[in-house]
């Protein structure tokens, strides 16, 4: 199989003229943890949302697997198996932990909210949703109301809604934002684990997370690539340096 995943060829997002993301050709290796890092206002959000389809291109192509999706809709996009992390306002405060994962399950088996369902198939659901949040150490908060889990926990339910819906490329948006030290730790380590036989795409400010988990990191400055690698290699660039220091 081919070993690009996705790829973008002179993709290009204009707002009435001003160029937010300016012939970005990027290629996305299947296995991979790639993270797009760049000053604020670089253009990775709008990248996001063209690959999303959230926003449509102004040029350029988006391949997945060989495939040009560039004219696909959000929701095609997202069957073909590119998901992205939903915001905790995409979480449904008032249901419990394991709720949100099943109801992420349904979505994904295309099941529309039943309210009734079989007492087999419910608990064929539940113990995939507790496997689930398992593997982002989220299994003893099950049982719990969403909204009254602290802060990092409800990123890592986040990654869990997504996972739900089996990504074969999961895009996570600064999945480590506003986050301690120790939560920090939790989520890097747990996104590792769940990108084992799947491509995470992910937009990170953390140094630190980055160096870390990614093995690609593509920098974005005003819209353009500016450079790309390992972090041993982007991080030694100077063209990278003065972009950051510069702003
Ligand atoms: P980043 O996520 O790297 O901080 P963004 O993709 O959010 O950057 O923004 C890139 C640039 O595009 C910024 O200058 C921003 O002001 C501009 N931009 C983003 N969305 C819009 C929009 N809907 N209309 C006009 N300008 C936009």
């Amino acid at each position: 199989m081919n070993d690009i995943i996705l790829e973008t060829k002179h993709l290009t997002k204009e707002f009435r003229g001003f160029v937010a993301v300016n012939d970005i050709s990027l290629r996305v290796q299947r296995g991979q943890i790639h993270a797009l890092i760049g000053p604020n206002g670089a253009g990775k959000t709008t990248c996001f949302n063209l690959l999303t389809k959230f926003l449509t291109p102004t040029r350029g192509t988006i391949a997945f697997n060989g495939v040009d999706i560039t004219k696909e809709r959000p929701a095609q996009i997202a069957r073909r198996g590119i998901i992205r992390s939903f915001q905790i306002s995409a979480v449904f405060p008032h249901l419990t932990v394991l709720e949100n994962v099943r109801i992420g399950l349904q979505r994904e088996t295309g099941l529309s909210f039943h309210f009734w369902q079989s007492e087999k198939r419910l608990n064929q659901l539940n113990d995939r949703a507790q496997a689930i949040l398992e593997q982002v150490d989220l299994g003893n908060f099950a049982n719990e109301i969403t909204s009254s889990l602290p802060y990092g926990r409800k990123r890592a339910l986040e990654i869990a809604t997504t996972l739900a819906m089996e990504p074969e490329l999961m895009l996570l948006d600064e999945p480590t934002q506003g986050m301690g030290h120790e939560d920090v730790d939790r989520v890097t380590q747990l996104i590792k684990r769940v990108s084992v036989g799947r491509t995470i795409l992910m937009v990170e400010h953390n140094m630190n997370v980055v160096s870390s988990i990614a093995d690609t990191i593509t920098v974005l400055a005003r819209g353009a690539v500016l450079a790309e690698g390992p972090y041993s290699h982007v991080s030694r660039d100077p063209a990278v340096m003065e972009a950051y220091m510069g702003t």
